[in-house]
């Protein structure tokens, strides 16, 4: 699909969402329609895609035919509230693998997440990081492995961000595991290691992203922590 036609499909949605419309009553003939309808008002540029003064975001025009040719359409962007996600410029690595896989996390966000796991060993918990950062390449990856496997992009959106809208992206936010329970699982919710993270994890800047029932439509992600910056 291209950019065209994702801002023909903004365009009737904007119209849909007016709230205001006028009381029913006679309906005035129809006017034949002779031409194409001019732009009202100044045009926009191509790359400015502003829908309503609530869904006010645009999408990086490099990532137009990226989420195009994943199927991911502008209108799912809007239907679960996404923002654009910028990738973290500056990256430490905060936990190293058996196998070498390095976790990445911004300076700030790495230094909140190593005190945070020290002390949560301090009272007995573990946990370590499943995934922190992941670029937008590697998302695009990831959710064209999944289509690749037969899921419909509108599953695999229910678990995964576009790219250019993962949270990860930001380099901010852990998926966190502890051992005994598996990875990415609803089941960690029901871990001594989620008890903890759910009392003290604020205390340490980090809060749960996606709970139960979130406005972006994701299922409870009782794993995924984003430093928000404010330790309380
Ligand atoms: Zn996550």
């Amino acid at each position: 699909m291209t950019f065209r036609l994702i801002a023909v499909l903004l365009f009737g949605v904007a119209v849909a969402g007016c709230a205001t419309a006028p009381p029913a009553g006679p309906v005035p003939p129809r006017e034949p329609v002779p031409e194409p309808m001019p732009e009202p008002g100044p045009v926009a540029p191509e790359t400015e895609t502003k829908v309503t003064p609530d869904d006010d975001f645009t999408v990086d025009p490099g990532l137009i035919p990226v989420l195009a040719d994943l199927g991911i359409t502008k209108q799912m962007l809007i239907d679960k509230r996404l923002r654009p996600v910028a990738e973290a410029t500056e990256l430490v690595v905060v936990q190293t693998d058996p196998d070498g896989r390095r976790h990445e996390l911004t300076p700030v966000a790495a230094d909140a997440y190593r005190a945070m796991h020290a002390a949560a060993a301090d009272d007995g918990i573990v946990i370590g990081i499943v995934s922190a950062f992941r670029s937008v390449a590697r998302q695009v990856q990831l959710v064209r492995r999944k289509l690749d496997s037969g899921e419909t992009i509108e599953q695999v959106l229910a678990l995964s961000a576009p790219p250019g809208f993962s949270e990860h992206h930001s380099g901010r936010v852990v998926d966190l595991m502890t051992p005994g329970s598996a990875v990415l699982e609803a089941d960690f919710a029901d871990t001594a290691a989620y008890r903890w993270l759910e009392a003290n994890a604020k205390r340490f800047g980090f809060v749960l992203s996606y709970p139960e029932n979130n406005p972006e439509g994701y299922l409870f992600e009782p794993w995924h922590w984003r430093y928000d910056g404010t330790a309380r």
